[in-house]
């Protein structure tokens, strides 16, 4: 039965007051080799999803964004690199923030780059502050979904535009077959050989499996009052992009 203050955690339903700190250690116990396994779980793909990613956000100069939950800054350095005005990047965790800070080499974007360990459930920034807002692969892991949307909508500044990528559900039978022998057998065996982590990985499918579909994640945007929400599939729904606007 739907209980608030519950939510999910790989297989369980665990109080959300828990999740977070689960999550903090999780990506505490995985960053060393964070990036290395998103490449060979996804044979290098999801560095196309976030260039994909980055082509709809379309970075401007006068821009500032905020990337949520942003990890090891894959899509906060891809926004400056592609022409962005400012990024600020904000996670629970310091360990993926400093892996993150060790690949920014450009020196050009020391005034650009602002590292910030913060829950995205409660930013500490003031309302209308942000051009955009960007979350990838994160949302999944927040204990609150709405509360984060919620807070996202607050600090955009009237007419910004929040957009997030993350794991969906996949279209086609034959896709989704092949993932979910791929999801289930290869991946926790990869995360135990490359970093003895076969639980943290066992999580990660679990919470793709329970994350919602793409309709029903519009359905959660728009329920924080975002308007002309959108999404497009990546590699047949194994992930998706969606958009939506403070209008
Ligand atoms: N955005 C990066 C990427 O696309 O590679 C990292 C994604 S990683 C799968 C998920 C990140 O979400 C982790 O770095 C984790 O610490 C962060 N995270 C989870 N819950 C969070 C929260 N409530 N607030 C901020 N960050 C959170």
């Amino acid at each position: 039965m739907y209980n608030k203050d519950f939510t999910d955690f790989g297989k369980s339903d665990i109080l959300k007051s828990k999740k977070t700190s689960l999550v903090k250690n999780l990506f505490g116990e995985v960053s060393e080799n964070y990036d290395l396994m998103n490449d060979l779980m996804s044979f290098g793909v999801h560095r196309l999803w976030k260039e994909s990613f980055i082509d709809w956000m379309a970075p401007r100069k006068n821009h500032h964004l905020l990337d949520l939950a942003g990890g090891t800054g894959d899509i906060g350095l891809s926004y400056l690199r592609r022409g962005g005005g400012k990024v600020t990047i904000a996670d629970l965790n310091f360990k993926m923030l400093s892996v993150g800070k060790n690949k920014q080499i450009s020196k050009n974007f020391d005034e650009k780059i602002f590292w910030l360990a913060s829950n995205g459930e409660k930013l500490p920034f003031n309302d209308n502050n942000f051009d955009m807002v960007s979350i990838s692969f994160g949302l999944r892991n927040v204990a609150d979904k709405s509360l984060a949307l919620n807070e996202i909508f607050r600090v955009l500044k009237p007419g910004g535009r929040f957009m997030c990528l993350e794991f969906s559900k996949v279209t086609t039978p034959l896709l989704d077959s092949l993932y979910q022998l791929w999801s289930a057998n290869v991946i926790p065996k990869l995360g135990e050989k490359i970093s003895g982590q076969k639980t943290n990985y066992e999580y990660l499918v679990e919470s793709i499996k329970r994350f919602p579909n793409q309709d029903e994640l519009a359905s959660l945007i728009r329920g924080s009052r975002f308007n002309f929400v959108k999404f497009r599939n990546l590699s047949g729904g194994i992930a998706a992009i969606h958009s939506g606007w403070k209008i």
